[in-house]
């Protein structure tokens, strides 16, 4: 599966690419948080939760928690986004017990709050793309309430979690593309053609593959070409999480071995391949 239809990364709220928090990975499965007060976020536009999000990272590092960063590792919002948290191969401050071992992923509802069927389809497609090689979780979903005494994730997503809701088959590709495309408008001042495609530089080398996370000259031309080509990427020549999910998507997209690696075939394409 790609990664999910609706991202969005820590650079789309202003945070840094990787999260301050320590490294780890957790493999055991996906755990269901909510918010023990209700937020309504349903009935309001996206930026509502966008502002949700950046206010609970606020309160996560502020005094009252003064935590590296926001708690969870995703977000699942009513309107069916997946937002990054402290995101792939991080510790978390979220569900003590299990917080290298599980990623966590907050509904950002309340006890009375509706758990919507686009937030419930992101939920699987989260899990069914943290179930890839490249992170390789076990698909178990479990509830906060499952590690400690608490009324996380609230009835109504437990009673979800239990009857298997958030393991059900994920839809994909319903309204938006499947592909990660800039989210944000571009300044352009006139409407420019995209990037003519041209003959590949020949592949420096080394090959670019993780982890661990490396820099090279060959991970910048690479980010750099792939962004030209509309890519969301960031081109600062480390060839991270972020890079491997764009190689293994433009990969399938171009019916190439899709094993994330940047070697001489996937170099070539992203040059001479047909921009879609
Ligand atoms: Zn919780
Ligand atoms: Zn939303």
């Amino acid at each position: 599966m790609p990664q999910p239809d609706k991202l969005q990364w820590r650079s789309d709220f202003g945070w840094s690419k990787n999260s301050p928090a320590g490294s780890a990975n957790p493999r055991s499965g996906l755990v269901i948080h909510y918010d023990s007060s209700n937020q309504n976020l349903a009935s309001k536009p996206h930026s509502a939760c966008v502002a949700y999000w950046k206010r609970t990272r606020g309160f996560h590092t502020g005094p009252s928690r003064g935590w590296a960063d926001i708690g969870y590792s995703w977000g699942c919002c009513s309107h069916g986004y997946v937002m990054e948290g402290r995101g792939l191969f991080k510790v978390q401050a979220a569900q003590p017990g299990g917080n290298s071992s599980h990623y966590s992923v907050t509904l950002m509802t309340g006890p009375k709050d509706e758990v919507t069927s686009a937030q419930i389809n992101a939920v699987r497609q989260l899990r069914e793309w943290l179930m890839e090689p490249a992170s390789s979780i076990s698909g178990k979903v479990l509830g906060h309430r499952d590690f400690i005494a608490t009324s996380c994730p609230g009835d109504r997503a437990y009673k979800m979690v239990k009857d298997g809701t958030f393991t059900k088959k994920a839809t994909w590709g319903k309204d938006t593309p499947s592909v990660p495309k800039p989210t944000q408008p571009t300044p352009a001042p006139a409407p420019k053609p995209k990037p003519p495609t041209s003959k590949a530089p020949s592949f420096p080398g080394p090959v670019l593959l993780q982890p661990p996370v490396r820099k090279s000259e060959t991970a910048r031309k690479w980010q750099a070409r792939m962004r030209a080509r509309g890519w969301v990427i960031t081109v600062d020549g480390f060839y991270g999480p972020q890079s491997e999910l764009v190689c293994r998507t433009f990969q399938s997209e171009k019916k190439l071995k899709r094993d994330g690696i940047v070697g001489p075939a996937t170099w070539k394409a992203a040059w001479e391949e047909a921009i879609t």
